[in-house]
């Protein structure tokens, strides 16, 4: 259904009004009804009018007067052109200054972006193998400017001016992010959410699901406990929350979340008082704003942690991406997970260069790191430390600490300094 926007409006006008205001001369020849321009019916982006000697003629031969027109008589009577088309009738442009050449083009580029944010945002779930593309793209990466195409979505673009072109992984090639297209499918599932506003993505995150790709069927109810929305990046910081919860509440709309917990109690359970929310990644970024539209008086949770860990189809890869929160990639058994869990089988996705690093633990008497490989267990402290706070006792045919040492330069041996008579 065609509505008006008055929005629309305010920007065509403010668009003629900056022009003018460089000296720009009106075309007296595109003499159009001011009062009626609106966005077109067949594209929002585009402005619908209509000249005066038009509604003259109407009047004369159809015997049709138009001062509001109705949607009908839009999509008959009236044209539709782009914002710069219609600048371009409207003004005179030939012979005015290199100065007010350039000053014409920026307002016109500006308005048309200020009409660009009209329009609503939609929610597309793309499968993990888009995901390097979707990365890989960066504004101001000269093989990248292309707009791409992604199904039946086309004409993709990220703007040079948008936060996701600045975030640390956008730009990076493709192959740093084969290990999201590499899952155990008969475990979990990966999905990338954006949100699209005309064809330029306004937000993305990645959306995990603990759950094999083939048991997601989206006409039953799905658990919340089985989703991890994890960081959703958008275009700018204005209305930021605002964004991340749109695409937050879509995702709950599109997999079909039950939020409602006595939906999957046991026959025969007491109902509790809950409202389950899928876990976040930017939980205190919306929660807020989610509480407020629940609008309920019953316990509301909502994490923004993992419940679950994520099975990948190798244990090692050419190229790591950074991560968010999947940030240990446990080599033993090919899961990455949230867990803080150190140890030399632990691989960190902490770099931005398409490493990872070597899980390293902390010296526990000096502090300073060391590979778990390398570590000594001091039994009698219950302690691991490196090799430089650890001094083998051969009384006691144990480690122990290098402070506790004293060597005894007659035997060669080192003496725990309890055991000495001193
Ligand atoms: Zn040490």
């Amino acid at each position: 259904m065609y509505i008006q926007n008055p929005e629309y409006k305010k920007i065509a006008f403010s668009m003629i009004a900056q022009i003018e205001q460089f000296k720009i001369v009106k075309n007296e020849k595109f003499n159009i009804c001011l009062q009626t321009i609106s966005n077109a019916i067949i594209n929002p982006l585009k402005i619908s009018y209509i000249k005066k000697e038009k509604i003259l003629k109407l009047i004369e031969h159809a015997n049709i007067t138009i001062t509001e027109p109705t949607p009908e008589q839009r999509n008959k009577y009236y044209n539709a052109c782009t914002l710069r088309k219609f600048a371009n009738h409207y003004f005179l442009t030939d012979g005015i200054t290199p100065e007010q050449l350039t000053a014409f083009n920026d307002i016109v580029k500006q308005a048309t972006a200020a009409a660009n944010l009209l329009l609503p945002k939609t929610l597309h779930i793309l499968d993990a193998e888009h995901i390097p593309q979707i990365y890989n793209h960066k504004y101001n990466n000269e093989r990248n400017k292309e707009p791409f195409t992604i199904g039946k979505i086309e004409g993709l673009y990220i703007g040079e001016k948008s936060d996701i072109n600045a975030s640390c992984m956008q730009g990076k090639p493709a192959k740093y992010f084969e290990l999201y297209t590499d899952l155990n499918e008969e475990e979990s599932t990966l999905k990338m959410a954006i949100l699209t506003q005309g064809n330029e993505i306004v937000a993305r995150a990645l959306v995990w699901i603990d759950k094999a790709v083939t048991d997601i069927d989206r006409r039953k109810k799905q658990h919340p406990r089985h989703f991890y929305i994890d960081r959703i990046y958008t275009k700018t910081q204005e209305h930021r929350a605002e964004t991340q919860t749109q695409l937050y509440n879509d995702l709950i709309k599109h997999f079909n979340i039950e939020t409602n917990s006595n939906y999957f109690l046991p026959d025969g359970e007491e109902p509790t008082n809950k409202i389950h929310l899928p876990p976040c990644y930017n939980r205190y970024d919306i929660v807020k704003k989610i509480e407020a539209q629940q609008n309920t008086i019953k316990q509301i949770v909502f994490s923004n942690s993992c419940p679950f860990d994520v099975e990948l189809s190798s244990y090692s890869y050419n190229y790591y991406p950074y991560a968010d929160t999947f940030q240990n990639f446990d080599t033993n058994n090919q899961t990455i997970s949230s867990d803080q869990s150190r140890g030399s089988e632990m691989l960190r996705l902490e770099n931005t260069n398409g490493d990872a690093e070597a899980s390293s633990i902390e010296c526990e008497h000096c502090g300073y790191d060391i590979d778990e490989d390398n570590s000594i267990y001091i039994e009698e402290d219950e302690i691991s430390v490196c090799e430089d706070c650890a001094t083998y006792c051969e009384d006691r045919e144990n480690y122990i600490l290098t402070d506790n040492a004293i060597y005894n330069s007659h035997s060669g041996q080192h003496h725990h300094r309890d055991d000495l008579d001193i």
